[in-house]
Parts: C-alpha cells; structure tokens; sequence
C-alpha cells in the first residue's frame, strides 16, 4: 500500500505540464500499489492545487518556497519523505526536478532514476524504462523496495491526464526553519523580446544537427512559411549561431505547445524531449529508425530530412495555389 508522491513544480505562479504529466503517472502506479497519489506543494499560493489530480495534497506555505530554492526545497522534502516513507516520489526530469532529486538522493541515501520514462507494470512486478546515454539506450529494472526517487520525461501522459476538475484535499504542514539559505532568487530574465516567441506558435518546423549545414535551415524556414508557422532549433543548431537563441527548444530554451511540431534531423534526447511533450501531434523525419524520437512522435518518417522537406514545402504551396 505505497503511495506515490509528486513534486508540485511551479515557476512565476503557474503549475509546470511535467507536474500534471508526473501524477498521470503516479496514478497509473498506485493503482498497481494500492497506495495514494500525493502531491507536494512547497509555496505561498494554496491555488497551484486547485487542477491537481491527487487524492492529498500537502502544501508547505513560507516565503522563501514562493520561488524555486534548492536549500529550501531539499530541506523541506528531506523532512516530509523521512517522516511519511512514500514508495516513489517523483520529480520532473527539468533542471528543478534533477537539482532536488540529485541532492535528496545524496542527503537521504535514496536511490534515483533519472531521465525515467516510464514505470510499468510487468509480470516481475513494477519496473522502470530509464532512457540513458542521451536517448540512445533504454535501461530497464525492478523498482527496489523502500522509497526510490525518479525524474520523469514527458511523453508516456497528456497535461490533461494528470488534471481534475476538482479540487483536492489540502493538507497544510507547518514549514521547517528556513533561515540561512545558500542561494536566493534575486530576479527572473526574460530573454530579450526581439524575435518571436516560439511557446506561443502554432507550427513549429524544428532542426536538428541532421540539417548539416547553416544554408539547409533556410530550406525548413520555406517550408514553415508555407505553413504559416516558425522555425526552432535543438542545441546544436543554435550552438553554430544557425539560429539564435530565442529559438532554442529545451531543458535550456523554452517548452512549445505547437498543434504540430515537425522534428527534422532532431535525434529526441531528453533534455530536447521535455520541452515538447505538450504538443499536440509531433511528426519526426530522421534516416536513423530507431531514433529515440520516434518514440514521442505520433507520426515518423524513415528519409533524408531534404528530401522530405522541399517535397512537403512543394506540396504545401501547390494546396494554397502557389
Ligand atoms: C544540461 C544540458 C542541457 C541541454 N539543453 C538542451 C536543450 O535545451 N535543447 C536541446 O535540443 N538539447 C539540449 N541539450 C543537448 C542534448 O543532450 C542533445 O545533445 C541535443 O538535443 C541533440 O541535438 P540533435 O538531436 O539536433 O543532434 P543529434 O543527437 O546529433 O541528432 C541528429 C539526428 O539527425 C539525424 N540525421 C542526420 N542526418 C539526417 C538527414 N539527412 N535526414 C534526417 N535525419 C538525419 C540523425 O540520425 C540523428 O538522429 C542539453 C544537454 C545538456 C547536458
């Protein structure tokens, strides 16, 4: 009768999609344990909770939770998994999630699968996918008994899965001392606002390293605006200057919500991985079958990315009249 505990991650008053897309999971799992999904709300807005799909949530009210800290997390956390002993907790696999989960599982002595995209049921019992080695291999195994900490990836659950239209129990817990914190937020950085903003775009036209060179990108820049939609990049890409930063999509660029994302040449590492999982229909081209995009991608295609893309671009226009 374990239960399941998910990390509530919340950045400038809005509840991150990993969370909603992590109790999807949970309660798939605690179904299987017979345990309760339990959400951890650490902040000063008892709000967040309200769309939460979990049987509790304890929310931990202080100031120094209202944004993300380390110190303050860890040190709440620590208290209330020593305290309760859940089976699982489960964080995002995001830059927050990995930052807690990596210092509870060093505090705490607790085993953490990182990058997890998935907890399945199977006929030994529950086990864990772990896609390692930037996506390119699958590591699977039995969860151990006692409380195992896992980051997970997107892709397995929808946003929605993990939402209800009711709200939950909310069980308040007083908040620890939090005096003396290593490390405060000072003030948030937008990225300057001079180009578009691509987590707001409809259709989204991405490339990967597979595009080669600087003068390909312009062959997917026609296509997406024979699409009426945008170009972004994964890291490579914006790292050769292809395409600025502002169009960088990922754990370090931004998360997008595209009704379509085309991937081209865009291998699916987690930390690309993460921030598309919110989209509605992702179509991959990629010449390698057993890219790890395929595996989040409604729809893949086994070509040449050029080849694909100037015959798509063709098509679009004849369909509007040229
Ligand atoms: C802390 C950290 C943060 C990171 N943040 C980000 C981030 O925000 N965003 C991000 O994207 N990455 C990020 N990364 C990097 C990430 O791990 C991957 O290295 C990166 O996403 C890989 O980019 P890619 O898929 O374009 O390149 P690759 O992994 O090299 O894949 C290229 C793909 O193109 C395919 N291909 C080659 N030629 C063709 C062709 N002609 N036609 C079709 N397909 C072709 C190949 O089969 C391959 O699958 C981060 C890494 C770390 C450690």
């Amino acid at each position: 009768m374990s239960d399941i505990f998910v990390f509530v991650e919340h950045i400038q008053g809005a509840v991150s999609d990993i969370t909603y897309i992590s109790l999807a999971q949970a309660r798939v799992t605690a179904n299987v344990t017979g345990g309760k999904v339990v959400a951890l709300l650490l902040g000063n807005d008892k709000a967040l909770a309200t769309r939460l799909a979990a049987d509790e949530v304890l929310f931990v009210e202080h100031p120094s939770l209202a944004e993300y800290s380390y110190d303050a997390n860890v040190k709440v956390l620590a208290d209330i998994i020593t305290e309760r002993k859940p089976g699982m907790v489960i964080f995002g696999d995001t830059s927050i999630g990995s930052d807690i989960a990596s210092g509870l599982s060093a505090r705490l002595d607790l085993p953490l699968v990182s990058f997890c995209a998935e907890i399945k049921e199977t006929d030994r019992g529950l086990e864990y996918v772990s896609q390692i080695c930037g996506g390119k291999v699958m590591a699977e195994g039995k969860i151990p008994a006692g409380t195992t900490l896992f980051t997970l990836l997107p892709g397995k659950f929808k946003v929605d899965e993990g939402q209800s239209a009711t709200a939950p129990k909310v069980t308040s817990l007083t908040a620890p001392y939090l005096g003396g914190l290593r490390v405060t937020l000072k003030e948030y950085q937008e990225p300057s606002g001079e180009d578009i903003d691509i987590s707001k775009e409809n259709i989204l036209v991405a490339v990967g390293r597979g595009i080669e060179n600087e003068d390909n990108v312009a062959i997917a820049q026609e296509l997406a605006d024979a699409l009426g939609g945008a170009v972004c990049a994964s890291r490579p890409v914006v790292d050769q200057g292809w395409l600025p930063t502002t169009r960088l999509v990922g754990k370090s660029g931004k998360n997008v919500k595209a009704r379509l994302y085309l991937a081209l040449g865009i291998s699916g590492a987690p930390e690309h991985v993460e921030a598309i999982g919110s989209s509605d229909v992702i179509i991959a081209v990629n010449t390698d079958p057993n890219a790890p995009i395929f595996n989040v991608a409604k729809y893949g295609i086994v070509e040449d990315l050029i080849d694909i893309t100037e015959g798509l671009t063709a098509a679009v226009k004849e369909e509007k009249g040229g």
